[in-house]
């Protein structure tokens, strides 16, 4: 176990090695300035307030008692069984969730928006995250969509291009991403 868990962690650090702090991508919280937040199973940019778990355990967030979590569903279906079984309890968590889906991966599913919203009763904000964490896409407070970061186009993700703008003012493209059966159905 040790063994595995020593691979992986090395494998996690050439991803990012060399890479100077700033140079880190960063977590882009739905709300400025961000509460006390952390960033489960990713090391991202260092901000105020923003603690980073690349690896975490129940001690360590009960220690920081975050206000609002970042990760993974699978790091976030931790928390919740953590919480569940008693051996954990974030208190101050009361600001939204910020979910790290792969580009690979079907994006949140309604059953699992209903998981989360059982467990924490909060907000989600889900973004489309490579594995060096880097920002490809994100949802705004509208939740119509996500929005492209810089030099990302749909096709890279295999979404639809949503026409009009989005009521969130932003600029960037926004599009639909379609879930695998709902690619599978259209082919
Ligand atoms: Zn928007």
């Amino acid at each position: 176990m040790r063994l595995s868990l020593n691979l992986l962690r090395s494998a996690v650090e050439s991803e990012n090695a060399g890479a100077h702090p700033s140079e880190l991508p960063s977590l882009e919280y739905p709300l400025f300035p961000p509460p006390r937040l952390a960033v489960l199973g990713a090391e991202l940019r260092p901000s105020p307030g923003t603690h980073c778990f690349p690896y975490w355990s129940a001690p360590q967030l009960a220690q920081l008692q975050p206000m609002a979590l970042a990760g993974s569903f699978e790091e976030l279906a931790n928390v919740a069984r953590l919480e569940g079984d008693g051996v954990l309890l974030l208190r101050d968590l009361r600001y939204p969730l910020v979910v790290f889906t792969p580009p690979a991966a079907a994006p949140l599913s309604d059953e699992r928006h209903d998981q989360l919203w059982r467990w924490f009763r909060l907000p989600v904000f889900e973004q489309i995250r490579n594995a060096a964490h880097q920002l490809l896409a994100w949802e705004c407070e509208a939740h119509q969509g996500f929005h492209l970061s810089h030099g990302v186009l749909p096709s890279h993700l295999g979404a639809a291009t949503l026409p009009g703008p989005c009521p969130c003012g932003a600029k960037e493209a926004r599009v639909a991403l379609l879930r695998p059966n709902a690619l599978a159905a259209s082919f």
